[in-house]
């Protein structure tokens, strides 16, 4: 994150003098209280300042590794994931491979009559199926997805380092974010390897 002259300099007497009040801090860069709220805000939002009510401004003496890992664990799944591509759990393996390739994806979730998630499918599953003598128009893709209860899924409030982490412990390269229903989940998002590798880039183009 790039400082402005000024959050430096605030950055420079919280230092030198916290824990500061605000008022102390404008009347040090003889500028009104009001003039500095935005600045104070975001110094306090990106973790280099903390604020104590009635006690005043002090300063972390948080490193930029730091800071940087406690913006990664504030993210949530809800900022980062993808729509989902779902297909019927009747559909051929066939259309499924029409389906990921037309769709550019590597995962689709398979759902039933009720539009509920009942499987996944990856591409490896799909290539698997191919391997065989059997006539891909003719096989549903419920035989071959893996399904449920061995699906693993998150929710939109989720935090995005335990989405990555289930990532990482189930070497999947998918979740579905889904939603609990009386009849089963609805898939609402799909979280890829791809999503947690932007949210990274994003943080570091930002610091
Ligand atoms: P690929 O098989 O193409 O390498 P994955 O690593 O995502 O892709 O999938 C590995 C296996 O895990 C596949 O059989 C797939 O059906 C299954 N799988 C993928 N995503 C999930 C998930 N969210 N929950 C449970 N199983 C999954």
């Amino acid at each position: 994150m790039e400082l402005t002259h000024r959050q430096e300099q605030i950055i420079e007497i919280v230092k030198e003098n916290g824990p500061i009040t605000g008022e102390n801090i404008a009347d040090q860069l003889s500028l009104t209280r009001a003039t500095l709220r935005p600045d104070l805000a975001i110094l306090t939002m990106a973790g280099f300042l903390d604020a104590r009510p009635r006690v005043g401004y002090f300063y972390t003496g948080k490193t930029g590794t730091e800071l940087m890992s406690d913006q990664l664990k504030k993210l949530k799944v809800r900022d980062q994931h993808s729509v989902p591509v779902v297909v019927n759990d009747q559909v051929s393996v066939y259309d499924a491979i029409t389906t990921m390739f037309l769709e550019d994806i590597g995962t689709l979730f398979v759902v039933n009559q009720q539009s509920m998630l009942v499987g996944v499918l990856s591409r490896k599953d799909l290539l698997r199926a191919t391997m065989g003598n059997q006539e891909l128009s003719e096989v549903p893709v419920h035989i071959i997805m893996t399904r449920i209860p061995k699906i693993t899924v998150c929710y939109k409030d989720d935090l995005l380092v335990d989405a990555a982490t289930k990532l990482i412990e189930n070497q999947i390269d998918a979740l579905p974010v889904v939603i609990d229903r009386q009849d089963g989940q609805e898939v609402i998002g799909r979280l890829t390897k791809t999503n947690i590798t932007k949210a990274f880039v994003d943080l570091v183009k930002d610091e």
